[in-house]
């Protein structure tokens, strides 16, 4: 097995055990970084029935796929993943460990550098190396200042903003191989229970996967503008988002909000409506690629940071625009 100074990724699956679009960004962060370091990308996916998606790691570029296949890791729990993590890391002894910054990280990363004894830096947006130091860079203060963070200890563990790296390529056959390790999980001794699994309906495209994200603000006026915004999105296949005013006042799902407080999204289209563009906003949205404004107030924020704008009311602009866009379609 390849050890020495190597960057390991921990891949993430969904509920049909596909690799989460988050860990193929990681592992793409990972062979630049590995690049850097002169060493290599191993990655370790754990599950119950998880060999295929090992198999398909293979063809991305990783020196080698860890695999814990194991019926009492079919759903998450801190302690056994915990447990399983631990033991990979004993044998593989990284030198980083590169996570997505999940639901399931947030969690898992913090137990792992614990138990480590090493330093976390979480939502990482890019990793800068030179040939003395790699610096980890990360938003601070609603994103007005940008903090770069290097560790001193070791392994590095980070987790990785979602969309801030392009997926690793895939190759038409495999490069790596899978290696299974055997671990030892004590179900036994664990210290917490799962009781219930409640997993929320599915409400169409994640705000964090969609590629183009509508998003309402206080100025959308209510529910029904809501709606409209609801079928603009479906028009561009894509999700729809929030500020926290339509949230607290129950126009939107919580789900649905941006910001601070909420979803980090960086889709390549982001359509801010009746948005004013505060900093807690904004620090979930700026790196969005392409940012189209709607709002009636022409000195608002939000186009400060607007690619393209539209100074008008959304009870005006938005259907004409789901006209032009069906118009085009046709
Ligand atoms: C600790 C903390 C955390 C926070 N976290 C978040 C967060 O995660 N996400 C978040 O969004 N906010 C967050 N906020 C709230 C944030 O400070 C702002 O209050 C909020 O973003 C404002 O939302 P808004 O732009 O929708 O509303 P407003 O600031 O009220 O702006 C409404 C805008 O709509 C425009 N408008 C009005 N009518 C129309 C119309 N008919 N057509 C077109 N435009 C119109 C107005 O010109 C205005 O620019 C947080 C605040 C704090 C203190």
């Amino acid at each position: 097995m390849v050890t020495e100074n190597s960057v390991l990724v921990f891949v993430e699956l969904s509920a049909e055990r596909a690799i989460l679009p988050i860990s193929l960004e990681c592992v793409a962060a990972a062979g630049r970084l590995a690049d850097s370091l002169g060493s290599r990308v191993l990655a370790v996916v754990m599950g119950n029935g998880v060999r295929e998606a090992a198999r398909e790691l293979t063809h991305y570029d990783l020196a080698e796929v860890c695999l814990i296949d194991h019926p009492t890791l079919e759903h998450y729990q801190p302690e056994l993943f915990l447990s399983a993590f631990l033991q990979v890391c004993e044998c593989v002894k990284p030198k980083a460990v590169l996570m997505g910054d999940t639901l399931t990280t947030v969690d898992l990363a913090p137990r792992i550098a614990f138990n480590l004894d090493t330093g976390l830096i979480t939502d990482c947006v890019a990793i800068e190396s030179d040939k003395d130091e790699v610096c980890f860079l990360k938003p601070v203060y609603s994103s007005n200042v940008m903090a770069a963070y290097s560790f001193a200890s070791e392994p590095w563990i980070v987790t990785l903003r979602s969309r801030v790296e392009e997926p690793g390529q895939r190759a038409e056959a495999p490069v790596g191989e899978v290696v299974s390790l055997d671990v030892e999980i004590d179900v036994a001794g664990t210290k917490t229970e799962v009781i219930q699994r409640v997993t929320e309906e599915d409400a169409g495209l994640k705000l964090t996967d969609a590629e183009v994200v509508v998003s309402g603000g206080r100025g959308i006026g209510g529910p029904e503008g809501f709606e409209q915004l609801s079928e603009l999105a479906a028009i561009l296949n894509g999700a729809v988002g929030a500020s926290r005013p339509p949230v607290d006042l129950g126009w939107a799902t919580p789900k649905a909000q941006v910001g601070q407080t909420g979803e980090k999204v960086a889709p390549t289209v982001y359509i801010a409506v009746g948005i004013s563009g505060a900093t807690q906003h904004v620090a979930g949205m700026q790196g969005s690629k392409t940012i189209v404004a709607v709002n009636k107030d022409p000195k608002a924020n939000i186009f400060k940071i607007a690619d393209y704008g539209v100074v008008g009311s959304c009870e005006e602009v938005i259907p004409s625009l789901k006209d032009a866009l069906l118009e085009m379609r046709k």
